[in-house]
């Protein structure tokens, strides 16, 4: 059987390595000139770091399970710490421990000062139909803590805002709290959690995985192949892709459509109407990373910090990458941090474009500023690079779940096609990896190699 993967992110690098290590020849057509979407490592000076996403849940299996299978095991590496903060009312406060921003100690939430007012534990039902995590959480645990603690969360996961994500699609830890979420996070803390480290990340940057799968995968990638359309042809399917002015045909038996909901949108216009047309309404946030090497370290013990939106600041969150990162310290200044040190901010939530519009010395200057107020200090700027990641993060609107349904529905319907990634059933990457890894399985149960 033949299969065309279009995307080369990581969903559809890892739905190529499973329908190839099925036995299928696979053809993996990438718009870009590189593989690996969100995912990049690029140079900061002489220092090499990721550029996009940098770590993955280690708690789910998927990630870190793809990134052994590719010989990259060895190279598992997990934060230095996991303490971070919020910077709100003038500080670097500590967060304390809450479920997507729903606090489970409130005696540690008081001390941090990040709220003025404690709040108190309501219970009102569920609803039976998706609303917005705001229009959940306001009503049963205040609108502080919806702004002050879920929101920077919600911001640093989607890039969204709590008055219009999805409980259901984007926060179902926070519909599993229940009725009355304070006291359900309360008893959260009481219930024994999986062991083991939270995150991962890979030595050398997550960018590296990407290029690790298509070495150990047996299939074909084509970059600067853009695919301009996709057609039924007999009991099969017609790529087109390439320049307009050159386009180039692959017959294949299957199609996966790896791509970000707008383009996927565009290409099932014709195949697929209906599911064409929800994917049309999944917007996307727009968001850059500006990454800076210091000439010395950075004045905090904890491995970053969120930014409340109503605080009005540039950025909305940044990582200090090289205390967060033992294999990037030792790489800039030693491990006892008294070289440079790597510091990554990002500015841009969904609807706020504003900012990004203006040139990459501005990003620079607006996240130098807000980190030296947050910090107090600033190491001198060595070398600064923004990272510009239009359409970076789709978001899943209250009505999300159905959305999904109704898309896989439309796309079951049409043999030999299938859609995965971060559009569909979570954004992090070992959820994005779930998804491809369906996909996959899905295409091969519909063929002779199921
Ligand atoms: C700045 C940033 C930081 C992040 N940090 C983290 C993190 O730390 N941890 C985490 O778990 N997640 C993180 N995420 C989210 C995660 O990285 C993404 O959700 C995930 O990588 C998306 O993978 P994907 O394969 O679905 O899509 P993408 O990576 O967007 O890949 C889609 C690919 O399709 C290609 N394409 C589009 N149209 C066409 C076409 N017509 N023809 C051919 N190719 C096409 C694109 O060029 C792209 O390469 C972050 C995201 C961003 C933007």
């Amino acid at each position: 059987m033949r299969v065309a993967v279009v995307g080369a992110g990581v969903a559809g690098l890892a739905a190529a390595l499973d329908l190839s290590q099925a036995g299928a020849d696979v053809v993996v057509l990438e718009g870009s000139s590189r593989v690996g979407g969100k995912l990049l490592v690029g140079s900061v000076g002489d220092v090499e770091v990721d550029l996009g996403a940098e770590a993955m849940l280690a708690r789910r299996p998927e990630g870190v399970d793809l990134a052994r299978r590719v010989g990259l095991g060895e190279q598992l590496a997990h934060p230095e710490t996991l303490t971070a903060a919020i910077w709100t009312r003038g500080a670097l406060r500590p967060m304390p421990p809450t479920v997507l921003g729903v606090p489970s100690d409130l005696d540690a939430l008081a001390e941090s000062g990040i709220v003025a007012e404690r709040p108190r534990a309501h219970a009102e039902p569920v609803p039976s139909h998706d609303v917005s995590v705001a229009e959940f959480l306001t009503p049963r645990v205040g609108r502080e803590v919806v702004d002050r603690l879920v929101e920077p969360l919600l911001g640093g996961v989607y890039a969204g805002h709590a008055d219009r994500l999805s409980l259901q699609a984007a926060a179902p830890q926070i519909a599993a709290l229940g009725s009355d979420p304070l006291s359900g996070a309360a008893r959260s803390r009481e219930t024994p959690t999986a062991t083991g480290p939270v995150f991962a990340g890979l030595v050398g940057g997550m960018g590296r995985l990407p290029e690790a799968i298509v070495s150990a995968g047996r299939f074909a990638v084509r970059t600067d192949a853009v695919v301009r359309a996709v057609e039924r042809s007999g009991d099969g399917w017609a790529i087109h892709h390439g320049p307009t002015v050159d386009v180039t045909t692959e017959h294949v038996d299957a199609v996966v459509l790896a791509t970000p909901a707008p383009a996927t949108a565009r290409l099932l216009g014709d195949v697929a109407p209906e599911a064409a047309f929800a994917l049309a309404g999944v917007e996307y946030a727009s968001m850059a990373v500006i990454t800076l090497l210091l000439d010395g370290p950075v004045d905090a013990d904890v491995s970053g910090f969120l930014v409340p939106p109503v605080d009005g600041t540039a950025i909305k969150g940044a990582t200090f990458s090289s205390r967060k990162w033992g294999w990037l310290a030792e790489r800039v200044g030693g491990s006892a941090g008294e070289g440079r040190s790597v510091v990554r901010a990002s500015i841009g939530r969904a609807g706020e474009t504003g900012m990004l519009l203006g040139p990459d010395a501005d990003l620079v200057e607006a996240a130098t500023t807000d980190l030296r107020a947050a910090l107090g200090t600033l190491p001198p700027v060595l070398e600064s690079h923004v990272q510009r990641w239009g359409g970076a993060l789709p978001q899943y609107d209250v009505g999300h779940r159905d959305l999904v349904e109704r898309v896989h529905l439309a796309v079951t319907e049409v043999p030999g096609l299938e859609v995965c990634g971060a559009a569909y059933e979570g954004v992090g990457i070992p959820a994005v990896i779930a998804s491809a890894q369906a996909a996959a399985r899905r295409v091969l149960a519909g063929s002779d190699l199921g």
